[in-house]
């Protein structure tokens, strides 16, 4: 559609009644020149306490769900009671309570039957969402704004991987063309849930956490529109997550590829999957921060003037190395690449790192922590005839590690940077256990011990002046490193 603005308004850009206020500006001032749709996650931590009542249920743990309960009512009766007054508030609230009902009787359900279903969890937890766009809705109404909560399931058709399901994009695009766009040419604002979708057959699923980014992207995607925007509580895209790096900058431009980079490795500001769909069509899409308004933000775009060098660091600390190595000649070292990969990709695993080296061809690769249990069932019997028959070694599993990637795509054909990047991780006496670097150069991938962490990724930050004060330069990443 010609000029649509998508906004995706994250966890705290919805906490409370205040930040909904804010929210609920942005997009009114924007509908006034272009047709908008605004994504809305749950406000923050609701997800995290929907799925902790889903594991009490589970474990029969009734006073902990009903606690709960009463904290998530709470919670949303309060701001509906700071920005609603009259019949919107009695309605909204009414509206609240249904569902708040409804996710006391998944919750009834998974304690009787003592588990806990993929498809009833993704239909329990996307209540969060559908409670933020209903009050979103109601405040945009009564401030004068034509809007409507539309529950994504409606509009993005996914397969049936729940928790992690993915959007089949030409029937989303039917949806979107059947439910949005007649909103749209009516002037009414969609306030579309994030997170969820559901199968083309009508069952519940999820994005993943985080999700919330990757719903706004499809629907941009699917409606063909001009600019996503990204609401969230940083500046934008920065050169290393503030929360590590103190002095980290705002980035003005980053390329699509550096930012699913960025995203991939661990930088939480995007969800990894976000990018994928409106690459094709070459949606412009801004990071920006609901906090303040005056900042410009990040914008991603297909490409940006090279600077040559790193443009940020990212890390990972709830990861895995697995390291496997052949004990006897007799082995082929590229079969068991194979079917260690297939094991991976059979156990619905990403491979965050891979590296392998030495004549007897052992090789290592690091995974999430959350995916390792499947990862291993997958590989020993895969492996079994090998390691039973000793032609492997035991495979060897590390989760006190963690992930550090630099990523730019200045870094290719830069000689010396990764030189300097390693000096600089050993001068913090940070010991590296395995480097990956595909030939695209765009991301160096640094698996170091996990205590180091955080010392390595400010250390790199610094050796490659990404921080503030060094404002749009162009950075010399030859220079040799002493006299800093
Ligand atoms: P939202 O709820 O709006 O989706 P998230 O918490 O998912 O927000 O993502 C924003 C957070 O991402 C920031 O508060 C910041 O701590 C973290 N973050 C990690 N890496 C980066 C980075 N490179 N740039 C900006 N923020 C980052
Ligand atoms: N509310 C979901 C989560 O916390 C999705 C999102 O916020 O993007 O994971
Ligand atoms: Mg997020």
């Amino acid at each position: 559609m010609k000029n649509l603005l998508v906004m995706k308004f994250g966890g705290t850009s919805m906490g409370s009644a205040d930040r909904i206020r804010v929210a609920a500006g942005i997009c009114a001032e924007q509908r006034q020149n272009r047709p908008a749709v605004a994504v809305v996650s749950a406000m923050s931590k609701i997800t995290d306490l929907l799925l902790d009542s889903l594991r009490r249920a589970e474990a029969g743990d009734e006073s902990g769900v009903d606690f709960n309960l009463h904290n998530l009512r709470e919670r949303h009766h309060e701001a509906c009671r700071a920005m609603l007054e009259g019949d919107a508030r009695a309605a909204t609230l009414v509206g609240v309570d249904a569902l708040i009902a409804d996710f006391r009787r998944i919750c009834h359900g998974v304690r009787i039957l003592g588990e806990r279903p993929p498809r009833s969890v993704d239909e329990a937890v996307a209540i969060g969402e559908r409670l933020s766009s209903l009050m979103m809705a109601a405040y945009m109404e009564s401030t004068g704004v034509p809007a409507r909560p539309v529950n994504g399931s409606s509009v993005i058709v996914t397969d049936a991987l729940f928790g992690n399901a993915s959007p089949l994009m030409e029937e989303t695009r039917g949806r979107c063309a059947q439910v949005l766009a007649p909103m749209l040419a009516d002037g009414i604002l969609p306030v579309v849930t994030g997170f969820n979708g559901a199968t083309a057959d009508g069952r519940p699923t999820t994005l993943g956490r985080g999700g919330s980014d990757f719903s706004a992207s499809i629907l941009a995607a699917s409606l063909d529109a001009s600019e996503l925007w990204i609401w969230t509580d940083v500046d934008g895209i920065m050169s290393a997550d503030p929360r590590s790096v103190p002095d980290a900058r705002v980035i003005e431009q980053v390329t699509y590829a550096e930012a699913a980079e960025l995203a991939y490795n661990g930088a939480k500001v995007l969800h990894p999957r976000t990018l994928a769909p409106l690459v094709e069509r070459q949606i412009p899409v801004w990071s920006k921060n609901s906090f303040h308004l005056a900042h410009p933000g990040t914008k991603i775009v297909p490409s940006t003037p090279a600077t040559p060098g790193p443009r940020a660091v990212t890390s990972m600390a709830n990861v895995a190395l697995v390291s496997i190595e052949p004990a006897s000649a007799a082995v082929t070292g590229a079969r068991i690449m194979a079917r260690a990969l297939e094991s991976l990709a059979a156990a619905n695993a990403e491979v965050l790192a891979f590296s392998s080296s030495s004549y007897r061809q052992s090789f290592c690769f690091l995974v999430r922590n959350e995916e390792l249990a499947p990862v291993m069932k997958n590989l020993e019997a895969a492996l079994a005839l090998e390691l039973a028959h000793g032609y492997l070694k035991p495979i060897e599993v590390d989760q006190n590690v963690g992930l550090l990637a630099v990523v730019g795509e200045g870094m290719r054909g830069t000689p010396g940077l990764a030189g300097r990047i390693f000096m600089a991780i050993s001068r913090q006496n940070v010991n590296i256990i395995a480097i990956a670097q595909g030939s695209s150069e765009l991301t160096i991938s640094i698996v170091v011990r996990r205590d180091g962490l955080e010392r390595a990724i400010r250390a790199v930050h610094s050796e490659c002046r990404l921080g503030a004060g060094a404002p749009g330069e162009i950075r010399d990443v030859a220079e040799p490193a002493q006299g800093r």
